[in-house]
């Protein structure tokens, strides 16, 4: 079997297309959607994935905000910032990026962003809300991966998933989005006994670990759908997922690319949750 391929990239750009109209319709009634990104210090890497939030806001029309603070910054004083933020009705969305310096508590600064402004899906209200089934802001990569297993019109329902993984921003968040959708799910991570034994299991197989090529052909059932989330530079420069891309889509039936899949979703499902919190400013 030769696997189809997932493209993220084709995906993210009809959705680009379709929410540039949504953005189009939503300033005709006086609203322009807001984002803005607080960033601590300059991390290459997220001075990188920034570039890639501001090019997709401003292709669909959503007004950026890049608030870029001094490393030195104490945590009193980014709370403040967050805070005028969270007063600013021009701002629909607010998105700390991470990972933030030692001396600032991660949990504290997730805790101030507005639960009705939290675009990244990180604050604990908008997880408790996506555990329960209620409407919420969900957390961007893992929705983006639920919107690339539909787009391929791949049945979810009664599916073993089996994720490799379990971070609060993608292993956990992913099994419970598919779990709603009426999967039955198993986690596996770092102190799971003969990995191979659950991954061979999954009809769908998400692997998001963070290790170049650490997931092979035989980890994978045959006919399996392979979603890849991991980005690992190699000493050569390139870009490589958790999967042996190579082997893997001879023996899956649907696999994402790295790079090409699941990054471009996630970038579009920042800014479709920008463009939602949005439409609650619209007056009836
Ligand atoms: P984390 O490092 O937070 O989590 C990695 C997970 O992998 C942990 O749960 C860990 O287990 C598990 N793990 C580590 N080693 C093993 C092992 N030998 N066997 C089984 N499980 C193992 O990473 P993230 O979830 O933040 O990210 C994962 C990957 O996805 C990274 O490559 C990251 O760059 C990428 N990513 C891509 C995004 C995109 O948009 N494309 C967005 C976000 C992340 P334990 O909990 O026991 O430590």
């Amino acid at each position: 079997m030769v696997a189809t391929i997932i493209d993220g990239k084709e995906l993210a750009k009809e959705m680009r297309s379709e929410l540039k109209k949504e953005v189009e319709q939503l300033k005709e009634k006086g609203v322009t959607p807001g984002l803005a990104i607080i960033l601590v210090g300059n991390n290459p890497a997220s001075l990188s994935y920034i570039k890639g939030k501001q090019k997709a806001s401003e292709e669909i029309g959503v007004s950026f905000k890049l608030e870029h603070l001094e490393e030195s910054i104490s945590q009193e004083e980014l709370l403040e910032v967050i805070e005028k933020y969270n007063q600013d009705d021009r701002y629909d969305g607010i998105l700390v990026q991470l990972p933030l310096p030692d001396h600032i508590d991660e949990t504290a600064v997730i805790e101030k962003i507005s639960p009705e402004k939290d675009v990244d899906g990180f604050h604990p209200i908008n997880v408790g809300r996506m555990m329960t089934g209620q409407d919420a802001f969900l957390p961007c990569t893992p929705a983006g991966i639920v919107e690339m297993i539909k787009s391929a019109n791949i049945e979810i329902a009664g599916k073993h998933v089996v994720v490799v993984g379990r971070s609060n921003i993608v292993g956990k968040p992913v099994g419970q989005l598919l779990l709603n959708e009426n999967a039955t799910v198993t986690y596996c991570h770092s102190k799971t006994k003969n990995l191979r034994e659950h991954t061979i299991q999954g009809d769908i197989l998400i692997v998001a670990v963070g290790r170049p090529h650490f997931i092979g052909a035989d980890h994978i059932k045959e006919g399996a759908v392979v979603i890849d989330v991991g980005v690992n530079r190699l000493e050569n420069g390139k870009l490589v997922g958790d999967v042996k891309f190579d082997e893997a889509k001879e023996k899956a039936s649907a696999i994402t690319p790295v790079p090409g899949g699941v990054g471009p979703m996630t970038i579009t499902m920042l800014v479709y949750n920008t463009v939602k919190s949005a439409k609650k400013r619209v007056r009836p």
